[in-house]
């Protein structure tokens, strides 16, 4: 299992004690029998985890395109989206 790193920003739990790590699994996602980190589930800070949750139903390669492309939007743009729930 890999440590806590975010998969969007890269933070690493270990330099930022007071940031919450979860993990999420996407549809890609498949347990392993062996020890290592299984495709299709990542790391989130909690800035990232909301965002990544709602594209759950996306394999992980998807989710972080979707997610990167959003982060080079303004953030007035994001401010609205998320307003409208689009
Ligand atoms: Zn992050």
């Amino acid at each position: 299992m890999e440590p806590p790193i975010c998969a969007l920003c890269h933070r690493d739990q270990r330099d930022h004690e007071n940031l919450e790590f979860d993990l999420v699994r996407f549809r890609n996602f498949e347990s392993i029998d062996h020890p290592g980190h299984p495709d299709g589930l990542l790391w989130f800070c909690q800035d990232h985890l909301d965002g990544a949750r709602r594209l759950d139903s996306r394999t992980s390669g998807e989710a972080l395109r979707l997610m990167r492309a959003d982060e080079q939007r303004p953030r007035w743009l994001r401010v609205l989206r998320r307003a409208f729930g689009r």
